[in-house]
């Protein structure tokens, strides 16, 4: 089976999509592969590539397939493989990415015969698609049409009998009881060709979803500057997590990964001149965990060179102490640290707060003023800026810009000397996924007036009215 997935083509690993062949090859015997695919890629010679792997012509090594290789279709059907019906093949997808192409892709190969299955973040939502489009027939309408089967939850609960794909919604909740052993060698990347990815950036699952998550905040909203003073209301929304998150919303929090499931992941990453490679931790708080996953490490004589941090401001700002003893642990380990991507969003505490942040610029300075100083004491050791290869989040444009927001954000920028440091090269407009908490934003300002606001498949683009 290819389980086919966005990509940037850098040489990162994609951890669910890797976790997800690797279940299907070594649980359901259905040997398996992920393709990422670039934007701009070759849809023919793409297809091309697909009918050769399902035809069993095509093997890991680049040789004709032999009775080694198992292609999960018609040719040579495994004995696993009997919940297929002759000629019957499956092509999976996880994380869209909110690309058309991608969907195109689905529905093109649904029409060439295959099931298709999609899995990973917003499965279920993508799926379902927006409530009421017969009133909004503008709105999305979901996968349906393309999709055969969409599961949402861990992997190790799809079974083959699920693939036979006589329910097309499968909804299992998260659990701490997840498959999370990875083949990192069998993921592909796909623009003009097939190339293997030499995986040089792992991940490594430490939270299963967002603890910041379990929070349910209140903002009210005022409507898109340019509709000030035009008779759209104020809305309150309640949010769990951040507004425009719609990872959190999918998926909830369900604590943290056992310490052992976290060595095993650890142990199972690629080594390079007897380090492991470097790896993107996945939890929004890992400074309360990170000094006992250094010592278990040295313990178990797992040599890391490298730890990336995807981290909040407020679990910087509670730990900055901790910070210290963490840093120098990692030192004696000869091990980096890096805060890679802290998600700031925005410099004006007004924007904050519509995003529902829960921080102000205030702890952002702190929380800067933190990793300056941390930069001056560990040198090498430590890393959090731009120029070091970290990626800070900062929104804008917004719907709410104005030229009081605009004033705030630059001056809190040129006073603090974010520019040095922490400013992104370029800032990401913001993005409201239909699933998210704006999402339901967006769709009490449609009921509330004439106002529609034009879709790009999965995103609603707030930048974009017009009157019904
Ligand atoms: S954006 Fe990050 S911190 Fe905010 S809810 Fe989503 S995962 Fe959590």
């Amino acid at each position: 089976m290819i389980i086919f997935t966005h990509h940037t083509g850098d040489p990162h690993g994609v951890l669910g999509a890797q976790v997800a062949a690797t279940f299907f090859d070594r649980k359901l015997s259905i040997p398996s592969i992920v393709v990422g695919i670039e934007r701009n890629f070759s849809k023919e010679r793409l297809l091309r590539f697909v009918d050769e792997y399902y035809a069993g012509k095509w093997s890991p090594r680049g040789k004709s397939a032999s009775s080694t290789q198992r292609s999960c279709g018609a040719t040579s059907r495994p004995k696993n493989h009997d919940f297929l019906l002759p000629g019957q093949r499956i092509a999976a997808f996880s994380h869209l990415c909110g690309r058309k192409d991608l969907m195109k892709l689905i529905q093109e190969l649904k029409r060439g015969g295959f099931i298709t299955l999609l899995g990973g973040p917003q499965s279920r939502q993508d799926y379902v698609g927006e409530p009421d489009t017969d009133s909004y027939p503008h709105r999305f309408s979901g996968l349906k049409s393309m999709v055969d089967i969409a599961f949402h939850g861990p992997v190790n609960l799809l079974t083959s009998e699920h693939l036979e794909g006589r329910e097309s919604l499968l909804n299992y909740p998260w659990t701490k009881d997840l498959f999370l052993d990875v083949d990192w060698s069998n993921i592909y990347t796909f623009s003009d060709t097939l190339k293997k990815l030499d995986v040089k950036m792992g991940q490594v699952l430490n939270a299963i979803g967002c603890a910041y998550a379990c929070k349910p905040q209140t903002t009210t909203l005022p409507p898109p500057t340019h509709f000030l003073g035009k008779g759209i209301p104020e809305l309150e929304l309640r949010s769990e997590g951040c507004i425009f998150c719609d990872v959190s919303r999918d998926k909830g929090y369900h604590g943290a990964v056992d310490r052992d499931r976290l060595m095993t992941q650890m142990t199972g990453l690629p080594g390079v001149d007897g380090r492991k490679i470097p790896f993107e931790l996945i939890d929004e708080y890992p400074i309360r965990s990170l000094g006992k996953l250094l010592e278990d490490a040295e313990r178990n004589e797992i040599k890391l060179s490298q730890i990336n941090l995807v981290c909040r401001v407020d679990d910087i700002n509670a730990h900055a102490s901790d910070l210290l003893e963490i840093l120098s642990l990692a030192r004696s380990q000869d091990i980096k640290i890096m805060f890679s991507s802290i998600g700031f969003e925005s410099f004006c505490d007004r924007l904050l707060q519509y995003f529902c942040k829960g921080i102000t610029v205030e702890d952002i300075v702190k929380c800067v003023e933190t990793l300056r100083r941390l930069k001056d004491r560990y040198g090498s050791t430590f890393l959090y800026r731009r120029d070091e290869g970290a990626n800070h989040g900062f929104i804008r444009p917004t719907p709410w810009d104005d030229s009081e927001t605009m004033q705030e954000t630059d001056r809190n920028i040129f006073l603090h000397r974010f520019f040095e440091d922490i400013l992104p090269e370029h800032s990401t407009p913001l993005i409201v996924h239909h699933a998210s908490t704006l999402g339901d934003w967006i769709r009490q300002i449609e009921s509330a007036t004439e106002i529609t606001f034009s879709r790009e498949g999965t995103w609603i683009e707030w930048w974009n009215p017009s009157l019904r």
